[in-house]
């Protein structure tokens, strides 16, 4: 099959959140399952110049007056393709821009317009998020006519159905689009016009259904319940591998645990906490939003900081407020808590490597990697049970030894700490068994394998 997968943001060019890391992997998975994908990009400011080594021209493209190139990047045999307008990419922000309306259907259109010009006639066009929305009502209303496109069937993908591109609807009117009210929803019109319409768990598809979750598109989404499934993200196993990752201090495997601990030691080193392998660790990797459940963490953070034989490690970057909070409690307890704000893939990995345990108390959560990438580094995942985070973390039973974290439901700051303590008491108290719980953590299948066959089902099931 051809597929083409557009997305505002792909992994190694350019990441804010987890979306990224799934255009980077689903295609690969999918190229390694014998698909000709090719991927669909923006060239940002950002992205940077080692990763544009090998670029190559494709074409000169004109959208709306406005002549501007394509080029590409071969990686692991898939095809880049960077839309190369300056003046609506070369920002020093990628989404906070005034005219990111402009931009985005700007650049959904113009990856139509490239598919009939590289003559790569598609037989999925794969959306992704509110940014590349428009595409599948683009297609219906004026490409669709055309022969070349006319069979193209359109996935759009909700990753997170809280951002949903609300503007006023001059802009798409303006690039001649019949569009009637004066606002528009990208994200809605992805999801009323789209072939098919998926989320990234299944919890998560069942939960948008619903008042609390569905972001006021709950009836929508309902209206299109035969046509919307939830498929699982993986994570991609060869750059997330503790056994060979870089960014370690020591790398380690499911049977040799003992190096794990130099990690922590490493990090406990360097950000001057107290010294000790003895300290359970708890590490977060997050932005810094609502979403993520840090209001949880904020209210019981202190208490624990003062009564608890624990350390915690938060790299996060977004949020001022929590920044501010975070620092502050990290003034006062320096041997027990340390921060990082900011983005950082090294130090992400090391965390995940150093900690023994991973809060994840998120509000709602999509899918979720964070609890993946924990997982796969022997990092016990502590999470609310929502979304993916229901999906991929099961709680430990003692009696059965099953399961492979701690999970709690309500969203209650009381309960995530009565939960935390649970999983310090068998930290310190039943080490046999937290090993163990490691172990069926680390042992879990995380890839991409099962996530790509789906996809290519549902390809399938479309064309
Ligand atoms: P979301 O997409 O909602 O942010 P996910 O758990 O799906 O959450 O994906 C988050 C991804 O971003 C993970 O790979 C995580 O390690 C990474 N990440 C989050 N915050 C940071 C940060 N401050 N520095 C480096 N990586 C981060």
């Amino acid at each position: 099959m051809k597929i083409a997968f557009v997305a505002s943001e792909v992994y190694p060019f350019i990441k804010t959140g987890g979306l990224a890391d799934v255009a980077f992997a689903l295609p690969k998975a999918l190229k390694k399952i014998g698909h000709d994908v090719r991927v669909f990009l923006p060239k940002y400011k950002q992205i940077k110049s080692n990763h544009l080594k090998h670029i190559k021209w494709v074409t000169d493209l004109e959208l709306d007056g406005k002549w501007f190139t394509v080029e590409s990047v071969e990686l692991d045999g898939v095809t880049y393709y960077f839309i190369n307008e300056p003046a609506l990419f070369y920002r020093d922000s990628i989404y906070e821009n005034d005219d990111r309306d402009y931009q985005f259907a700007f650049f959904s259109e113009a990856v139509l317009r490239l598919l009939g010009k590289i003559d790569f006639q598609a037989d999925v066009v794969h959306c992704n998020d509110w940014q590349t929305g428009v595409i599948p009502f683009m297609l219906l209303q004026r490409y669709g006519q055309y022969d070349f496109y006319r069979n193209m069937k359109t996935v759009y993908t909700i990753h997170n159905l809280r951002f949903q591109g609300e503007f006023s609807s001059h802009n798409l009117r303006h690039l001649g689009f019949d569009y009637q009210d004066e606002e528009v929803n990208f994200m809605k019109l992805g999801i009323t016009h789209a072939t098919y319409v998926n989320t990234v768990s299944p919890t998560y598809a069942q939960e948008i259904l619903t008042d609390f979750y569905g972001e006021r598109l709950n009836h929508l989404l309902r209206s299109r319940q035969d046509s919307l499934c939830g498929i699982l993200n993986g994570i991609d196993e060869t750059f997330f591998n503790p056994q060979t990752d870089s960014s370690l201090i020591a790398t380690y495997s499911c049977d040799h645990l003992k190096h794990k601990e130099i990690n922590k030691l490493a990090l406990q080193r360097r950000y001057g906490l107290e010294i000790n392998e003895n300290i359970p660790m708890i590490g977060l990797v997050t932005r810094l939003d609502a979403q993520k459940g840090l209001d949880l963490i904020s209210d019981v953070l202190r208490e624990m900081l003062e009564e608890d034989k624990v350390q915690f490690f938060i790299l996060g970057s977004g949020e001022q407020k929590f920044e501010a909070y975070f620092q502050q409690l990290r003034d006062e307890f320096p041997s027990k808590l340390g921060v990082h704000f900011g983005c950082d893939e090294k130090l992400a990995h090391l965390i995940y490597a150093a900690s023994d345990l991973f809060l994840m108390p998120s509000l709602y959560e999509p899918c979720g990697l964070s609890q993946l990438i924990a997982l796969r580094y022997g990092s016990v995942p502590i999470v609310r049970e929502t979304g993916g985070l229901n999906d991929t973390v099961k709680s430990y039973n003692e009696y059965t030894r099953e399961g492979n974290g701690f999970t709690f439901a309500n969203y209650n700051a009381h309960d995530m700490m009565y939960t935390i303590r649970r999983s310090l008491y068998f930290y310190k108290n039943q080490p046999e068994n937290f090993k163990h719980l490691i172990q069926n953590g680390m042992k879990g299948d995380y890839s991409w394998n099962q996530s790509a066959i789906a996809y290519e089902n549902l390809y399938k099931k479309l064309i």
